[in-house]
């Protein structure tokens, strides 16, 4: 499989650390609110990785963090008069709603921010000791001039960065280019104890500390938004490689921007719609859908046509899922004849373009193309005279590329006993030529929500709309 490292800045062949294993850590909302459809893009891409792989036979470990301690929580609760560990617990509980119907399975580990102190403690200690970390009144900077190598990441070195660094009025630092690790306290907020005194840790050093805690010193993939890149991931790395003198990271992957109006979707600038508001006026397997129609890289911009879209398409998948659970009750026990061993070899051909598009980067909008010649094909078998073999082959290979997407997640409508004793009446009169009760009944099933269609092979009945 290629992978586009951020940080070599080209495709590069993924090899694992540990054969047959990959570790994965995403860096995870922030959760002070309902997340956005731009922050579920990122969740949606790297649960889709994380199954990718799986997928590919190997056994991963997939860590996406909560970071339930920052300026924005404390903002927050504050504003609603609680406890920043009361706005934790609330917004962890809703995004495992929304992630949910996102198809977001959960991670491995969801480890939070508050939970790890003893370990953020220990990696600035270490940092401290190398001379790479210094205390500034309660105050813990990273010095950042001590690691050389600082800007590798975003391809900037240190003179370049240092002409664009700012210091604020309350930091006392050495250098402005340095970052807090820990930051002393403040009136009325959370505090934690250290060696430095009451205090919270910096943002990015809490990804650090949980990323190795779960994954060792020297992981696979790290994974986020492009805007993490700099400097919350640079100074991941100077913190992580500086304080284990190992690499850190072997791939770094950045998702593009949702856009709105061709600008990034964000919470600061207000033009956001969070997943909550748009599950109230779309399906949100159509968000998953509209996500995953482009390449994880570029920018995708939000429409409602384009929802709407994905929306249809999605729609496809589900119709051709029916027709093959239809074809399959009215399937003959037989060996697949010619045209249907055409057809087992187009699904295998649709299956290996999808494996080729999803080893190409992650490019699932290649993948939702194969997905879909395989449902023409589909559509092409013949209801009244079909294998057997041959309609299990086409279904274990369209949901199995779908199970990898994350798509077709609603179950197949179950027909309740009442509406399939009408269809067995049904069927027994048109048996009996007896057109007068068929009509009737095809009404009553109608009442009932279904719509019914006589078809060669048979009645075909599914839920209307
Ligand atoms: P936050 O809660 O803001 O830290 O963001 C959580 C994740 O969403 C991070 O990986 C961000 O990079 C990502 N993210 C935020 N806004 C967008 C956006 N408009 N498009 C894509 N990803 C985003
Ligand atoms: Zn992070």
């Amino acid at each position: 499989m290629q992978i586009y490292n951020s940080m070599t800045r080209k495709k590069e062949e993924f090899k694992p650390i540990h054969e047959g294993k990959v570790g994965i850590y995403a860096c995870g909302p922030t959760v002070y609110n309902y997340f956005h459809i731009g922050n579920a893009r990122p969740f949606i891409i790297f649960d889709v990785l994380r199954r990718y792989f799986e997928y590919k036979g190997y056994e991963v470990t997939f860590v996406q963090n909560f970071t339930d301690i920052d300026d924005k929580m404390i903002r927050q609760a504050e504003k609603e008069h609680t406890t920043v560990q009361a706005i934790a617990e609330r917004f962890i509980a809703e995004y495992f709603v929304d992630a949910k119907a996102l198809g977001i399975r959960p991670a491995t580990v969801h480890p939070r921010a508050t939970e790890h102190m003893p370990q953020i403690i220990a990696l600035i200690q270490k940092l401290v000791e190398k001379g790479l970390a210094y205390e500034s009144n309660g105050d813990v900077y990273f010095r950042v001039r001590a690691f050389p190598s600082y800007g590798c990441l975003c391809g900037q070195n240190i003179e370049d960065l240092a002409s664009g660094a700012r210091v604020s009025v309350d930091e006392q630092k050495e250098d402005p280019l340095d970052f807090a690790l820990w930051k002393a306290k403040k009136p009325g907020e959370p505090a934690w104890e250290s060696p430095w005194g009451m205090g919270r840790p910096g943002w990015h050093i809490e990804c650090s500390a949980m990323s190795t805690t779960y994954l060792g010193e020297t992981f696979d993939i790290h994974g986020g938004g492009k805007d993490l890149l700099f400097p919350h991931h640079e100074n991941e790395i100077a913190q992580t490689s500086g304080a284990t003198g190992k690499p850190y990271v072997h791939y770094w992957m950045h998702n593009g921007f949702l856009n709105i109006d061709n600008e990034k979707m964000s919470k600061s600038k207000g033009n956001f719609f969070t997943v909550r508001d748009i599950a109230k006026e779309y399906d949100l397997e159509a968000v998953r859908m509209f996500t995953l129609s482009a390449h994880y890289r570029s920018p995708l911009n939000f429409s409602r046509e384009q929802i709407a879209q994905a929306q249809s398409s999605l729609e496809r998948l589900y119709i051709a899922r029916n027709q093959l659970t239809f074809l399959l009750n009215a399937a003959k026990d037989r060996q697949p004849n010619e045209g249907e061993q055409a057809f087992m070899k187009e699904c295998d051909e649709a299956q290996t373009r999808f494996i080729a598009a999803m080893d190409d980067d992650l490019n699932t909008a290649d993948a939702l193309g194969a997905i879909f010649e395989l449902v023409r094909e589909i559509h092409k078998l013949d209801a009244t005279d079909v294998s057997k073999e041959a309609v299990l082959y086409g279904q274990q290979k369209l949901l199995g590329m779908t199970d990898v997407l994350g798509l077709l997640m609603k179950k197949e409508d179950d027909l309740s006993p009442e509406v399939k004793e009408l269809v067995e009446r049904r069927a027994q009169a048109r048996k009996d030529k007896n057109w007068k009760l068929s009509d009737e009944l095809r009404d009553q099933i109608k009442a009932m929500g279904y719509i019914l269609e006589d078809t060669a092979a048979g009645q075909k009945v599914r839920k209307d709309g």
